[in-house]
């Protein structure tokens, strides 16, 4: 199931807004919420005054059932971070209760919607890294 929550953000023309922001997308639910990310659409806003569009860049879970894949997007400038938020990451995984069913699964974390882009694109190429056998 994908989440998705109302978020506060502030333009850069000061104006606030509210806004509903994805927090855990699942692709295999909701396969239109991947063309999104290919299409740079997924968590983008527009805000009421001065029309701006902007990505916001904000951590959330990708999850494709089919590719047992979970993936954590972090933005880009926590890249330096990276260690930390593994070992964040491998503490929370540690408290889900159904912890079997995530182990069979590949989890990693992704820095950014670019590099996140790159890698749906590689599997649509059908790239090695796609494949999982
Ligand atoms: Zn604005």
């Amino acid at each position: 199931m994908s989440i998705e929550r109302e978020y506060t953000l502030t333009c850069s023309c000061g104006r606030m807004f509210h806004a509903d922001l994805y927090d855990s997308v699942n692709v295999t639910a909701e396969p239109e919420l991947r063309a999104s990310i290919l299409a740079r659409n997924l968590n983008v806003v527009e805000c009421p005054r001065c029309h701006r569009q902007a990505y916001v860049d904000k951590p959330f879970l990708y999850h494709d059932m089919e590719r047992e894949l979970l993936l954590y997007i972090y933005p880009a400038a926590c890249a330096p971070q990276e260690a930390g938020l593994r070992a964040e990451i491998s503490r929370c995984v540690r408290r889900i209760p159904h912890q079997a069913a995530l182990q069979r699964k590949k989890i990693d974390v992704v820095f950014g919607m670019d590099r996140l882009v790159a890698l749906l694109s590689a599997q649509d190429a059908g790239t090695p890294r796609a494949e999982r056998n």
